[in-house]
């Protein structure tokens, strides 16, 4: 059955014209005990219309954060498993992220997590270190630990932004608020509200008295109520909105989280929402992606293998091998990473997204889903659940005890990234000394086999004048009226070409065979 998910959705192209700028989206990622929880919380204390309201911010996995420069949307979800999982599903609702580090704790191995998985994303982090009140507060050493991560600080020299918090006493977090701010002005993000809507689910689940209840982000368009909706494989007619102050809204504008009710079912987070016509469309892609859901669950899409990413990958000019690297001690990643650079040639990059000692962990796997990677563990294993999550995201994780095995696999499966190289090799000529045509087989070209031979799997060429008039196959090839393999220099033959029903006499028939050969890295 023929059809046409995108041609149904029937979404225009935005109109950069038509766009007007919009408020950030805003996660908060950092080590365990860092204070991201403590830090939402004090960003949530200083929204004015919150206060005004009497407080009370709804707990709807977003919330706006209004002050006097603008408003930034916060995702009430700090870290990045949950993230990356979105990302994971092809979806990003982040457009900054804001990195929180303790001031007397510094760089630990999540804050190093959180740093890779923003910058596999590609987006950009702002730095908040925080607990600057406690005694050991050292936010010198923190910056300075960061710099081996390329976030540099602007008095260095370099384009980060750092922000000195304490998210306890509530200090530095105005500053924040006012760089987020910035930073979201050099990023000139910006939709258009006047069309259809396009958002993206944050967070969802089955209400008692409600139903089917989901967050969704808007990132086009404005989202009204009594729109027609398909959300992931749910569909239905926005029955409610409220939005993060628990008030009814008619209208949601592009960066506006709103809860909505009305939905078939109950999506999932990083599932797409668009507004459709009519109900009976929203229902059929639905249905179709369900559907699909199903077949792929079935088929167990499988993602990057060293086996063939040269099928994946092929369409691009420069390669990149991507990967996600756990070993057993610091000593073994700056081996594996010194000698897989080494590797990197013109044709193909490596690129290693996450290095660090450990266990292959869930959150390996998933930014490995995410972004095409594979995970190599050297000297370590891997735990149940990442073995679970690898099997049904289909990722590959490599294990080895041995840094040489390592490597080797690594090259070839970087060789196996190349496009092969077709090399051609003419076999032999054949001239066409007659035609006649035998009924259901077509024209044959009565032929003499001038140098070289003809085969019976060779791919031809007809040559007139030193012109190229067909390239195809052979179809048969015989001698007398007897199929044969191959025929030498010197001999007649009758040749039947695919589909080319023009040959001539004096036409030259070439044979050449097309030899695969991998290029050299
Ligand atoms: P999370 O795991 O990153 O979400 O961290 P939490 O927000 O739960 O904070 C962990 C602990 O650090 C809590 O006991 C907080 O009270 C404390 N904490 C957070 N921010 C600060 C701060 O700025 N100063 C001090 N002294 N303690 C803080």
């Amino acid at each position: 059955m023929a059809f046409d998910e995108s041609a149904l959705l029937d979404i225009a192209p935005v109109d950069p014209a038509k766009c007007l700028p919009r408020p950030p989206v805003v996660t908060v990622m950092g080590h365990v005990d860092h204070g991201k929880t403590t830090l939402l919380d004090a960003i949530r204390n200083t929204d004015v219309a919150s206060r005004e309201a009497g407080g009370i911010t709804q707990h709807i996995g977003a919330h706006t954060v209004n002050i006097d420069a603008g408003r930034i949307v916060f995702l009430d979800t700090p870290g990045h498993e949950a993230f990356t999982a979105m990302r994971a599903r092809g979806a990003q609702a982040t457009d900054i992220v804001v990195l929180v580090v303790a001031a007397d704790d510094g760089v630990m191995p999540q804050t190093v997590e959180a740093i890779n998985h923003a910058k596999a994303a590609g987006v950009p982090i702002i730095v908040a270190i925080n607990k600057i009140d406690k005694a050991g507060a050292s936010p010198d050493r923190v910056k300075q630990k960061l710099a081996d991560y390329d976030l540099v600080p602007e008095e260095w020299g370099g384009d980060t932004i750092f922000i000195e918090v304490s998210a306890k006493e509530g200090t530095g977090i105005n500053e924040l608020l006012d760089v987020i701010l910035l930073q979201a002005d050099m990023l000139e993000l910006s939709a258009d509200p006047d069309r259809r809507a396009q958002g993206i689910v944050i967070e969802s689940q089955l209400d008692k008295g409600r139903g089917p209840v989901c967050t969704v982000i808007v990132q086009q368009g404005t989202l009204k109520r009594g729109d027609v909706v398909v959300v992931g494989s749910e569909f239905g007619r926005i029955r409610a909105m409220t939005n993060d102050k628990g008030t009814w809204i008619k209208e949601a504008l592009p960066s506006t989280p709103v809860e909505v009710q009305g939905l078939s079912g109950v999506p999932n987070a990083g599932d797409p929402l668009a507004v459709l016509p009519d109900l009976e469309t929203a229902k059929r892609i639905a249905q179709f992606r369900a559907e699909r859901a199903r077949q792929e669950h079935l088929a167990r899409s499988s993602k990057v293998t060293l086996e063939d990413l040269y099928s994946q990958l092929q369409q691009q000019e420069v390669m990149e091998l991507k990967i996600v690297l756990k070993a057993d001690v610091q000593g073994s990643i700056e081996a594996i990473r010194k000698a897989i650079g080494d590797l990197t040639t013109e044709k193909v990059k490596t690129v290693i997204l996450h290095a660090a000692v450990g266990t292959v962990s869930e959150g390996d796997v998933t930014l490995a889903s995410a972004s095409n990677a594979i995970v190599l563990g050297f000297n370590v294993g891997v735990d149940t659940k990442a073995a679970i999550v690898a099997e049904q995201e289909g990722v590959q994780i490599n294990t080895y005890n041995v840094i040489y095995e390592a490597i080797d696999e690594i090259r070839k499966a970087m060789h196996g990234l190349l496009k092969p190289v077709f090399k051609e090799h003419v076999t032999g000529h054949a001239e066409v000394r007659e035609t006649f045509r035998i009924p259901k087989i077509g024209l044959i070209a009565g032929s003499s086999v001038v140098d070289g031979k003809i085969s019976r799997g060779s791919m031809v060429r007809v040559l007139r004048d030193g012109e190229v008039m067909w390239e195809g196959r052979l179809v048969s090839l015989r001698r007398f009226k007897e199929d044969v393999r191959e025929v030498e220099k010197g001999y007649e033959c009758g040749i039947c070409l695919d589909s080319f029903n023009d040959v001539r006499l004096g036409d030259v028939i070439e044979a050449f065979m097309l030899e695969e050969t991998q290029p050299s890295m």
